[in-house]
């Protein structure tokens, strides 16, 4: 369970945040998650709902942003949306090219009392 671990470091970077603010409930965490992150969304907000089970975020609202994948062409620097990693350049079908986004996996924020 891959998701499960990410869900339970992503609560332990919200209580700690918490702790640091002084608070000790979490009304709400948004996460941004890159679709070439290698997480599946649905598995980890499975996940999120019993990593959170007894901690401060027991009652927060998980929201989950998909971020697109993103890659500019190494050749003729044209930037384009991916779904597929090995989908070449659209304009000029260089098959390299360096992913610029779509590889977050982050607590974008978090809301508190
Ligand atoms: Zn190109």
């Amino acid at each position: 369970m891959h998701e499960l671990s990410i869900a339970m470091s992503i609560v332990e970077i919200a209580e700690e945040n918490a702790k640091n603010a002084n608070t000790s409930v979490i009304n709400e965490i948004e996460l941004d998650i890159g679709s070439q992150s290698g997480v599946v969304l649905e598995a980890l907000e499975f996940a999120m709902q019993s990593a959170v089970q007894g901690t401060m975020l027991e009652n927060a609202d998980v929201k989950i942003n998909s971020i697109p994948a993103k890659a500019v062409c190494v050749q003729c620097q044209h930037e384009f949306y991916i779904e597929d990693l090995f989908a070449p350049c659209p304009e000029c079908d260089n098959p390299f090219c360096e992913i610029t986004q779509g590889k977050e996996l982050k607590v974008k924020s978090l809301k508190a009392e």
